[in-house]
C-alpha cells in the first residue's frame, strides 16, 4: 500500500474512533519498517517463534498485539514485551498469563476470543462462557481484560457476516454493563470485512493483505 493510501484508510479508521492494528505475519522485518516510517505502531502477530525473531530487531515504541491461537508454555516467551494478546481462549490460559506477568512485574492487557463464526476451526469461547468467566475475570491481578475479539465466517454473504458482528457488539454492551472494569475494545474485522465490522461498532481491526499485499 502506497504512503497515502495509508494515509486515507488511517483517516477513514480514526474518523470512526477505530485503531488499526496492522497483521505482519509471514512479512519481513523491512516490510514492517515501511509500514512503521508511514507512522504505524501497532502490529500484530500469529506465531510466538516469528514475533520473538521479529521483536528484537525492530524499534522498541512498536506495541506487539498477539492475535493467533496462543500456548500455554509459550506465554513466557512474549510475556516480557506483548502490549496486547488478543487470542485468549480459556481460564487457563488467563492463569497462566497472571502468573508470567507477575513474574515480569507487569499487567498484561488482553482480549477474550470469541467464536462467532459457524466455522469449527476458529478457536474462542460462546457467549455464554463469556458470561461465565466474567465474575472470575478479578482474581487475576496482572492481567487487565480489555474487551472482546472475534473473527467473522469467511463468507461473502453479507448479511451472514454482519449478523455475526453485530452479535458480538451485543454481547460486548452486555460485558460493559456486568464488568466494573472498564471494558473499551471490541477487536473485529480484517481486510475483507472491516467495513462491515467498524458499522457493527468494532473499535479495533485487524488489517494484513489489504497492507502488505496477498500472503503467499
Ligand atoms: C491473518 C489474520 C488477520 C488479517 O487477515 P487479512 O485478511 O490479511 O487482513 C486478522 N486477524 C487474525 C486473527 C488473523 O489471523
Amino acid at each position: 500500500m502506497t504512503h497515502e493510501d495509508f494515509d486515507s484508510l488511517k483517516k477513514e479508521l480514526s474518523s470512526n474512533g477505530v485503531t488499526l492494528v496492522a497483521v505482519s505475519k509471514t512479512r519481513s522485518p523491512e516490510k514492517i519498517l515501511e509500514l512503521y516510517n508511514f507512522g504505524q505502531r501497532d502490529f500484530g502477530e500469529n506465531y510466538v517463534q516469528e514475533l520473538t525473531e521479529k521483536q528484537p530487531q525492530l524499534p522498541g515504541d512498536i506495541r506487539w498485539h498477539f492475535i493467533g491461537h496462543l500456548q500455554r508454555n509459550k506465554v513466557k516467551f512474549i510475556a516480557p514485551f506483548i502490549a496486547l494478546i488478543q487470542s485468549v481462549d480459556s481460564e487457563k490460559l488467563l492463569r497462566e498469563i497472571d502468573k508470567e506477568a507477575k513474574k515480569n512485574e507487569r499487567t498484561i492487557d488482553v482480549l477474550l476470543q470469541v467464536h462467532i463464526a459457524d466455522e469449527d476451526t476458529k478457536f474462542g469461547w460462546d457467549a455464554g462462557e463469556i458470561k461465565a468467566v466474567l465474575p472470575k475475570l478479578s482474581k487475576f491481578q496482572n492481567v487487565r481484560v480489555k474487551g472482546l475479539m472475534g473473527m467473522a465466517s469467511f463468507s461473502d454473504d453479507k448479511e451472514k457476516v454482519t449478523s455475526e458482528f453485530s452479535d458480538l457488539h451485543n454481547l460486548f454492551l452486555d460485558c460493559q454493563k456486568e464488568t466494573d472494569i472498564s471494558w473499551d475494545t471490541l477487536s473485529m474485522g480484517m481486510s475483507a470485512d472491516y467495513e462491515m465490522a467498524i458499522a457493527s461498532g468494532s473499535t479495533m481491526v485487524r488489517i494484513g493483505s489489504l497492507l502488505f499485499g496477498k500472503r503467499d
